[in-house]
């Protein structure tokens, strides 16, 4: 039995179709992102797996329970983190986890064990009111709930929005721990770096998977020509690469462009001159492998 199965799953909020068709299985003690921009659809998916709405078509299933049948099992066997936090923010950070607690019939004791390492970082605050802590703090408090019942799937819908790097870095730390507790995690995010850290990743896109492999496999299947160039005037760049004749895509990624070039072009030397003619200086490309992102760019104009 697969910790997670969803076969033909649709869904529509009036005329928008937040999920149109989506399949997948997810194994038990995975670590599976969800990788999408804002509004691909993921929250909707995550709302659908953890019981709190209705797909209009198709059959989700989470540890073999279905999600219109077996809803009052799932819900005891699930943990939900959404990405808005969903603390009671009047709560003292030990009331939260305690209300977290009771309701789940079990006691903070019983699972700290699960949690200590996350707590322990907030436990000196345990006084201070849920509104009134960090974005880092509130994200560790919020999965520490989560948690407290010891799930055995962990939905996590976008953790890491909005907190600071290190407590993101930190975050996926305390994500590979719980794995080896052996918890299912499903997690969203839009950020790319973060994909490379999950064992399969499905890329989602305005309600459609585009891909499901590991992130490694995702890159491997990239089968363009990707060139790296950076430049003084990067916007001007920008927009003179994209006008080059030969230029099938260009995207800026941080302080570069990625490029491809039409026909699968052997060398760049082509577009250098033509940066050089346009002032742009002498301007070497570099051959360099994909990322996810260049990879999520290329699917969606397919
Ligand atoms: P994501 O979590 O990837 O940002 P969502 O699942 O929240 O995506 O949204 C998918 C699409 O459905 C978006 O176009 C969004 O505007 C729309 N949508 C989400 N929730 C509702 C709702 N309650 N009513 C109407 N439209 C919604």
């Amino acid at each position: 039995m697969k910790a997670i199965e969803v076969k033909g799953l649709k869904k529509k909020y009036r005329k928008t179709e937040a999920i149109k068709g989506v399949s997948f299985e997810v194994d038990k003690g995975e670590l599976f992102g969800i990788i999408g921009p804002d509004g691909a659809g993921k929250t909707t998916l995550f709302r659908i797996l953890t019981t709190l709405i209705y797909p209009d078509e198709g059959e989700a299933r989470v540890e073999g329970l279905d999600t219109i049948k077996d809803y009052k099992e799932i819900r005891h066997i699930v943990g939900y983190m959404p990405g808005r936090f969903s603390l009671y923010q009047d709560l003292s950070v030990e009331e939260n986890l305690t209300f977290f607690a009771t309701v789940f019939n079990t006691t903070i004791k019983e699972n700290y064990h699960l949690i200590e390492d996350i707590y322990k970082q907030i436990e000196p605050f345990k006084r201070r009111k849920a509104g009134k802590l960090s974005g880092g703090m509130k994200q560790k408090l919020a999965l520490s709930c989560a948690l407290i019942h010891k799930p055995k799937v962990l939905f996590l819908d976008e953790p890491t929005t909005g907190v600071d790097p290190v407590s993101r870095k930190e975050f996926w730390g305390m994500l590979k721990k719980l794995k080896k507790e052996g918890i299912t995690i499903i997690v969203s995010t839009p950020y790319m770096d973060e994909a490379m850290l999950c064992d399969r990743i499905a890329l989602i896109s305005e309600g459609e998977i585009m891909k499901i492999n590991s992130p490694e496999g995702i890159i491997d299947e990239y089968d363009s020509r990707l060139w790296k160039i950076r430049g003084e005037d990067m916007h001007r760049l920008l927009k003179d690469v994209r006008e080059y004749e030969g230029t099938e895509s260009c995207y800026a990624f941080g302080d570069s462009l990625h490029i491809t070039l039409k026909g699968g072009e052997e060398s760049i030397g082509g577009l250098e001159k033509f940066a050089e003619e346009k002032g742009h200086g002498k301007i070497r490309g570099e051959e360099i492998r994909a990322n996810i992102e260049d990879c999520f760019m290329k699917l969606m104009k397919k």
